[in-house]
């Protein structure tokens, strides 16, 4: 990573980050409708779709997996996401929907999942590197960090010596504000907190999250104030 740059391709909806350096990679691919977008950002950026090595996805959103297929043509890149979201990104398994854990889930859990289907779609693709607790992408230098409660198989990858990671949905920053994942498509508050803490911890200077901008610096103390923030708002239902 030393040496290497972070673009951020962001749109209303998510974030990419497109890494350059050594090895090329990117970090999620956006909603299917802003293809468009995500091509002409990483065309801008001088990067060849064919120099991008690895994709690695954070969770199996559609927000998130929306150009996956796409681009692991275009690039050949190797696939990596944890293990249990890669068989949902693969086709394997159904996404559960909607959580339970706020009323707006439950309000959408009564939707036909047919709708939310055809809203969420995305083109299925087969993971490379389904990955674990405790892996590393050597090439890449970072760590795997399994992080569920917003879907059982996310995962944060974590750059040590450079104190950053890319945590996928676990905290948002909008209006540069540190907050919980959305709710509505999350299963567990006390998984989402336990991993919080585990992002605490890790003293991170940036962190790189789905929706909104980096957090930062000192990016592990403002996740753990945010979860202490949550903790006690969040009695046990
Ligand atoms: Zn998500």
């Amino acid at each position: 990573m030393n040496g290497a740059s972070i673009i951020t391709i962001r749109t209303p909806t998510a974030n990419c980050y497109l890494v350059r350096g050594e090895t090329t990679y990117l970090v999620d691919t956006n909603t299917p409708k802003s293809r468009k977008k995500l091509l002409e950002e990483i065309a801008k950026s001088e990067v060849k779709p064919g120099e991008i090595r690895y994709i690695l996805i954070t969770h199996c959103h559609y927000d998130h997996t929306g150009n996956l297929a796409e681009l692991k043509r275009m690039s050949g890149a190797r696939v990596a996401a944890g293990e249990k979201d890669a068989e949902i990104i693969a086709g394997r398994r159904p996404y559960a929907g909607p959580g339970d854990i706020s009323p707006a889930g439950r309000l959408l859990r009564r939707i036909p999942p047919s709708l939310l289907e055809r809203y969420q779609r995305f083109e299925t693709c087969e993971v490379d590197l389904p990955l674990h607790e405790g892996d590393v992408l050597e090439e890449l230098g970072l760590a795997v960090l399994e992080l569920p409660g917003h879907t059982e198989g996310g995962v944060a990858y974590y750059h040590g010596e450079n104190r950053l990671a890319f945590i996928g949905d676990m905290v948002s920053n909008f209006l540069n504000r540190p907050g919980p994942p959305f709710l509505s498509f999350s299963y567990d508050r006390r998984l989402i907190l336990d991993s919080m803490r585990r992002l605490a911890e890790l003293d991170l200077e940036y962190a790189y999250p789905g929706h909104g901008t980096v957090i930062g610096p000192r990016a592990s103390e403002k996740i753990a104030r945010l979860a202490d923030r949550l903790s006690a708002r969040w009695k046990p239902e």
